[in-house]
Formats: structure tokens, sequence, C-alpha cells
């Protein structure tokens, strides 16, 4: 088969934008085999499992198919087995309909519906959900399916093995029956082959058994740093590389930072070699900027996630997460910006205690976990000050609520914090490595 690119399936400008953010250069082999049939409005069974590239291969012809928000009752739904999984499709819709103005609700049960039914009662183009959850607010008349046309069931085997068999059946009773059906599953058990069969016509059979890997020229690395001081500390180590680190581009989570540690660069390799952009500079000043580093008399260019937003600069040496991004997609956003066209390229997160929750999902959502390495000897790890140390232990706090609502932050638990932050401290990180001692995998 002629290999395709995604200009090649007619996708909208919208849709190639955000592809071509994301870094990914071409289609993997189930999205070449998958994503003519759907957008022919074919029903498609995909053999595939999770590290295919699968999600993409529904969610972007799914998008080109919707256009733009319509109506306020959904016109495609997504079953998912699992809260993670709806979440994952959650996300990757988020990265592709980056420049639409798709609306997508996400159900899963394990909390209070009410937020849901909220959300929902906005109106909705994309529903992602799980089947129990799905059921549960469309029997109690939160969900009206009259406007469905496309109906996704991903990780069916899944979904038969955890026995959502019969719920699966009340929702096809439920939903318009002309419809275009699509049913992943990285198996073909027996029952897959009987929901395949109660729920497909015709379907095309598209079979992979390849492996993406995202953005495959890119290099990631992720550094455990206790605290902001030592972070600046192991920016400036690795500029030293200044043949190797020739373009960079340091992305901060807030102006306030990202003006640090320009202060600091700018002090350090003078004026001439650094810039910041962020939502406070003017129109004019930014486009400067960003011109300058194109043209590369500029070697580093630090920046926030939303002054970077479509700013069309690719192949940069290094990408350091200065910070690790909060909105996750915009990890995927950040690292595309490196390693394009064949070329290789660095991507770099700093994290702290507080932000490895977010590298958690992060790898989630990319289905990879990011090598980790020891911060070089010549580093000095610096104290965490009083002031950094409660900052992120009340933000440890307020995830842990996120997690779990019925989470005190007891003052036992405080102290457990101050324990875990001592340790990254004490690893001066070096050789800790969080991934070994806290996570339950
Ligand atoms: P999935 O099988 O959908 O879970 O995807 C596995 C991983 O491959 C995810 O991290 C995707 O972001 C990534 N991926 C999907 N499509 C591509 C592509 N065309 N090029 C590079 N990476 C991709």
């Amino acid at each position: 088969m002629e290999r395709k690119t995604f200009a090649d399936f007619k996708f909208n400008r919208q849709i190639l934008n955000a592809i071509e953010e994301t870094g990914y250069t071409e289609p993997t082999p189930v999205q070449q085999k998958a994503i003519p049939p759907i957008l022919a409005g074919q029903d498609v069974m995909g053999v595939a499992q999770t590290g295919t590239g699968k999600t993409a291969a529904f969610v972007l012809p799914l998008l080109m198919k919707l256009k733009y928000a319509q109506g306020d009752d959904p016109r495609a739904l997504i079953l998912s087995p699992t809260r993670e999984l709806a979440m994952q499709i959650e996300a990757h819709i988020r990265l592709f309909a980056k420049y639409t103005d798709l609306r997508t609700v996400v159900l899963y049960g394990g909390l209070g519906p009410k937020t849901q039914i909220a959300e929902l009662e906005k109106g909705a183009d994309i529903v992602v959900a799980t089947p129990g959850r799905f059921l549960d607010l469309y029997l109690a008349g939160h969900l009206i399916t009259k406007s469905l046309k496309i109906l996704v069931m991903d990780e069916a085997d899944k979904m038969m093995d955890m026995g959502f068999i019969g719920k699966l059946h009340r929702i096809l009773e439920v939903v318009p029956r002309k419809r275009q059906n699509l049913l992943f599953s990285a198996t073909m058990g027996e029952l897959v082959h009987k929901i395949a069969g109660d729920f497909l016509a015709f379907p095309t059979v598209v079979e992979v058994t390849e492996q993406a890997t995202p953005a495959q020229t890119v290099s990631q690395m992720l550094y455990y740093v206790p605290n902001l001081k030592t972070k600046i500390n192991l920016l400036q180590h690795l500029l030293k590389n200044d043949e190797a680190a020739h373009r960079l581009i340091v992305f901060c989570k807030t102006k306030s930072v990202a003006d640090n540690v320009f202060h600091f660069l700018e002090r350090r390799y003078g004026v001439e070699n650094v810039r910041v952009i962020h939502a406070n500079k003017g129109q004019n000043t930014r486009i400067n900027s960003i011109n300058a580093f194109k043209e590369g008399s500029v070697r580093i260019l630090v920046a926030t996630d939303v002054a970077a937003r479509g700013l069309d600069v690719s192949n940069v040496s290094h990408v350091i997460n200065f910070d690790v991004p909060i909105v996750i997609e915009d990890y995927v956003h950040r690292i595309g910006r490196t390693g394009r066209a064949y070329q290789t390229g660095d991507a770099i997160t700093f994290c702290n205690p507080a932000e490895e929750y977010y590298i958690r999902k992060i790898e989630k959502l990319i289905r990879q976990q990011i090598p980790v390495r020891d911060i070089p000897d010549d580093v000095t790890i610096e104290n965490t000050g009083f002031e950094e140390r409660q900052a992120i232990a009340r933000e440890i706090d307020a995830q842990k609520r996120k997690e779990n609502p019925e989470f005190q932050g007891a003052f036992h638990e405080k102290k457990t914090k101050n324990q875990q932050a001592d340790k990254h401290q004490r690893a001066g990180s070096r050789k800790h490595n969080p991934r070994q001692s806290k996570r339950r995998r």
C-alpha cells in the first residue's frame, strides 16, 4: 500500500495544524488503513493494541466529520471500558480539536454526576463515556441520543472482560439505527466477535501490530529536581554545551517564572542571546522576539504555553520544560517543536515533587515512561526554602483532594509530605528516583 501523509486524507486546515503541532510526521499503519474507510462512512473493525496510534485513527476522522459545534445533543459517542481510557481519549480530542469549537463531555462513574450533568446541559458534540455512567444519565433523562451519528467502542475486549456486554446491548437499543460504527479491540475473542456481529454492518477490517513511537526523533529526559534554584542550576549546566544546545525554547508555567528565568539568563548570557515571550509582552515585542529566534540570532527563547500557542517555530535543538505543563496535552505540543524533519532533538523536563502528579498523567497520555536522568554531579543542589516547601506541600494536598474528595489534609499527612519533600531534597535528588521508591505499578 502506498504510504499516505496526513494531508492526503484531505483533513481541514484546523485539524492539519493541530496534527502538525503534535509533531506527528506521518500516519501510523492503523491510521493509514482506518482513516480512509472511516472518512468514507464505512463501519470499521480495528484490531489494534494500544501504542499503535489507534486513538488518533478514530479521533481524527471523527473530528473531520463533525467539523464544528452544532445543536445541543451529541453527534458522536465513544464508549470506553475505564475512566482512565475515557480521559485519555478526551485528551486526544482536546489535542486535535484545539482549532475547532467542538465540545466534548466525558462521563464516568466513581464520583457524583452533578458536574457531568451540568456539562451536558451546556451542549456537546462528542460524548466519551463508560457504559454504566452513560446509561445512568440516559435513563435519568440527561442525554438525548437522537442526533448520534457515530458510535465508537474502544477496547471492546476489555469491555467484555469487565462484563459490560449487557450494558452495551442496552445502549445499542437506545441509539438511532442509522449510524456509523467503529469498534477497536486488541484481541478478537468469542465475545468480541459476538458484539462486533451485533454492532457493525459489513465492516472494513483493519488489522495492525506495529507500535507508534511518538515523535521518534525526539529523545525525552526527565530530571527530578527539588526546587526552583536547583532548576536554574541545572538549566545553566545544560546550556554549557553550546554546540549541541544551539537553539532552545525554555517553557515556564507562569509569566513570573518566565520573567525570573529570563532575567537570570540575560545576566548570564547577555541580552542579545535571550528573549522572553508571554501574555504581558506587547504584540510587537513578541513578534520581534520570535523573528530574532527564528533567524537564529537569538539562542534561547523563554516562553509560557499561552504565548507559544500557534508559534511557528520548529527545528529547535532543545525543548526544556523548566516546569511540567499542567495542561498535559501541552507536553506533546511542546516536545513537537523539536526533532522535526528527521533531525534529532532533546526534550528535557524538570520536575519538582508537586509536579510528579502531572508527569504520571502525561506518561499515561503518551503511553510511555519518560526516561529519568540523575542530576549531574557538578550541579549544586540547593535547599528548598520555607515558602517554596509550603507551596509544594499545599499543591500536593490539592492534588490529593482532587483525586479523593474525602481527603482532609490531616496533620500527620502534612508530616509525611514534608518527609517526602525532604527525600527529594536529600536525593539532592541525585540518586533518588521516585519511580522506584514511591511508584506503585
Ligand atoms: P494509541 O495507540 O492511540 O494509544 O497511541 C500511542 C501513542 O502513539 C500515543 O502517544 C500517540 O500520541 C502516539 N501517536 C499516535 N499517532 C502517531 C503518529 N502518527 N506519529 C507519532 N506518534 C503517534
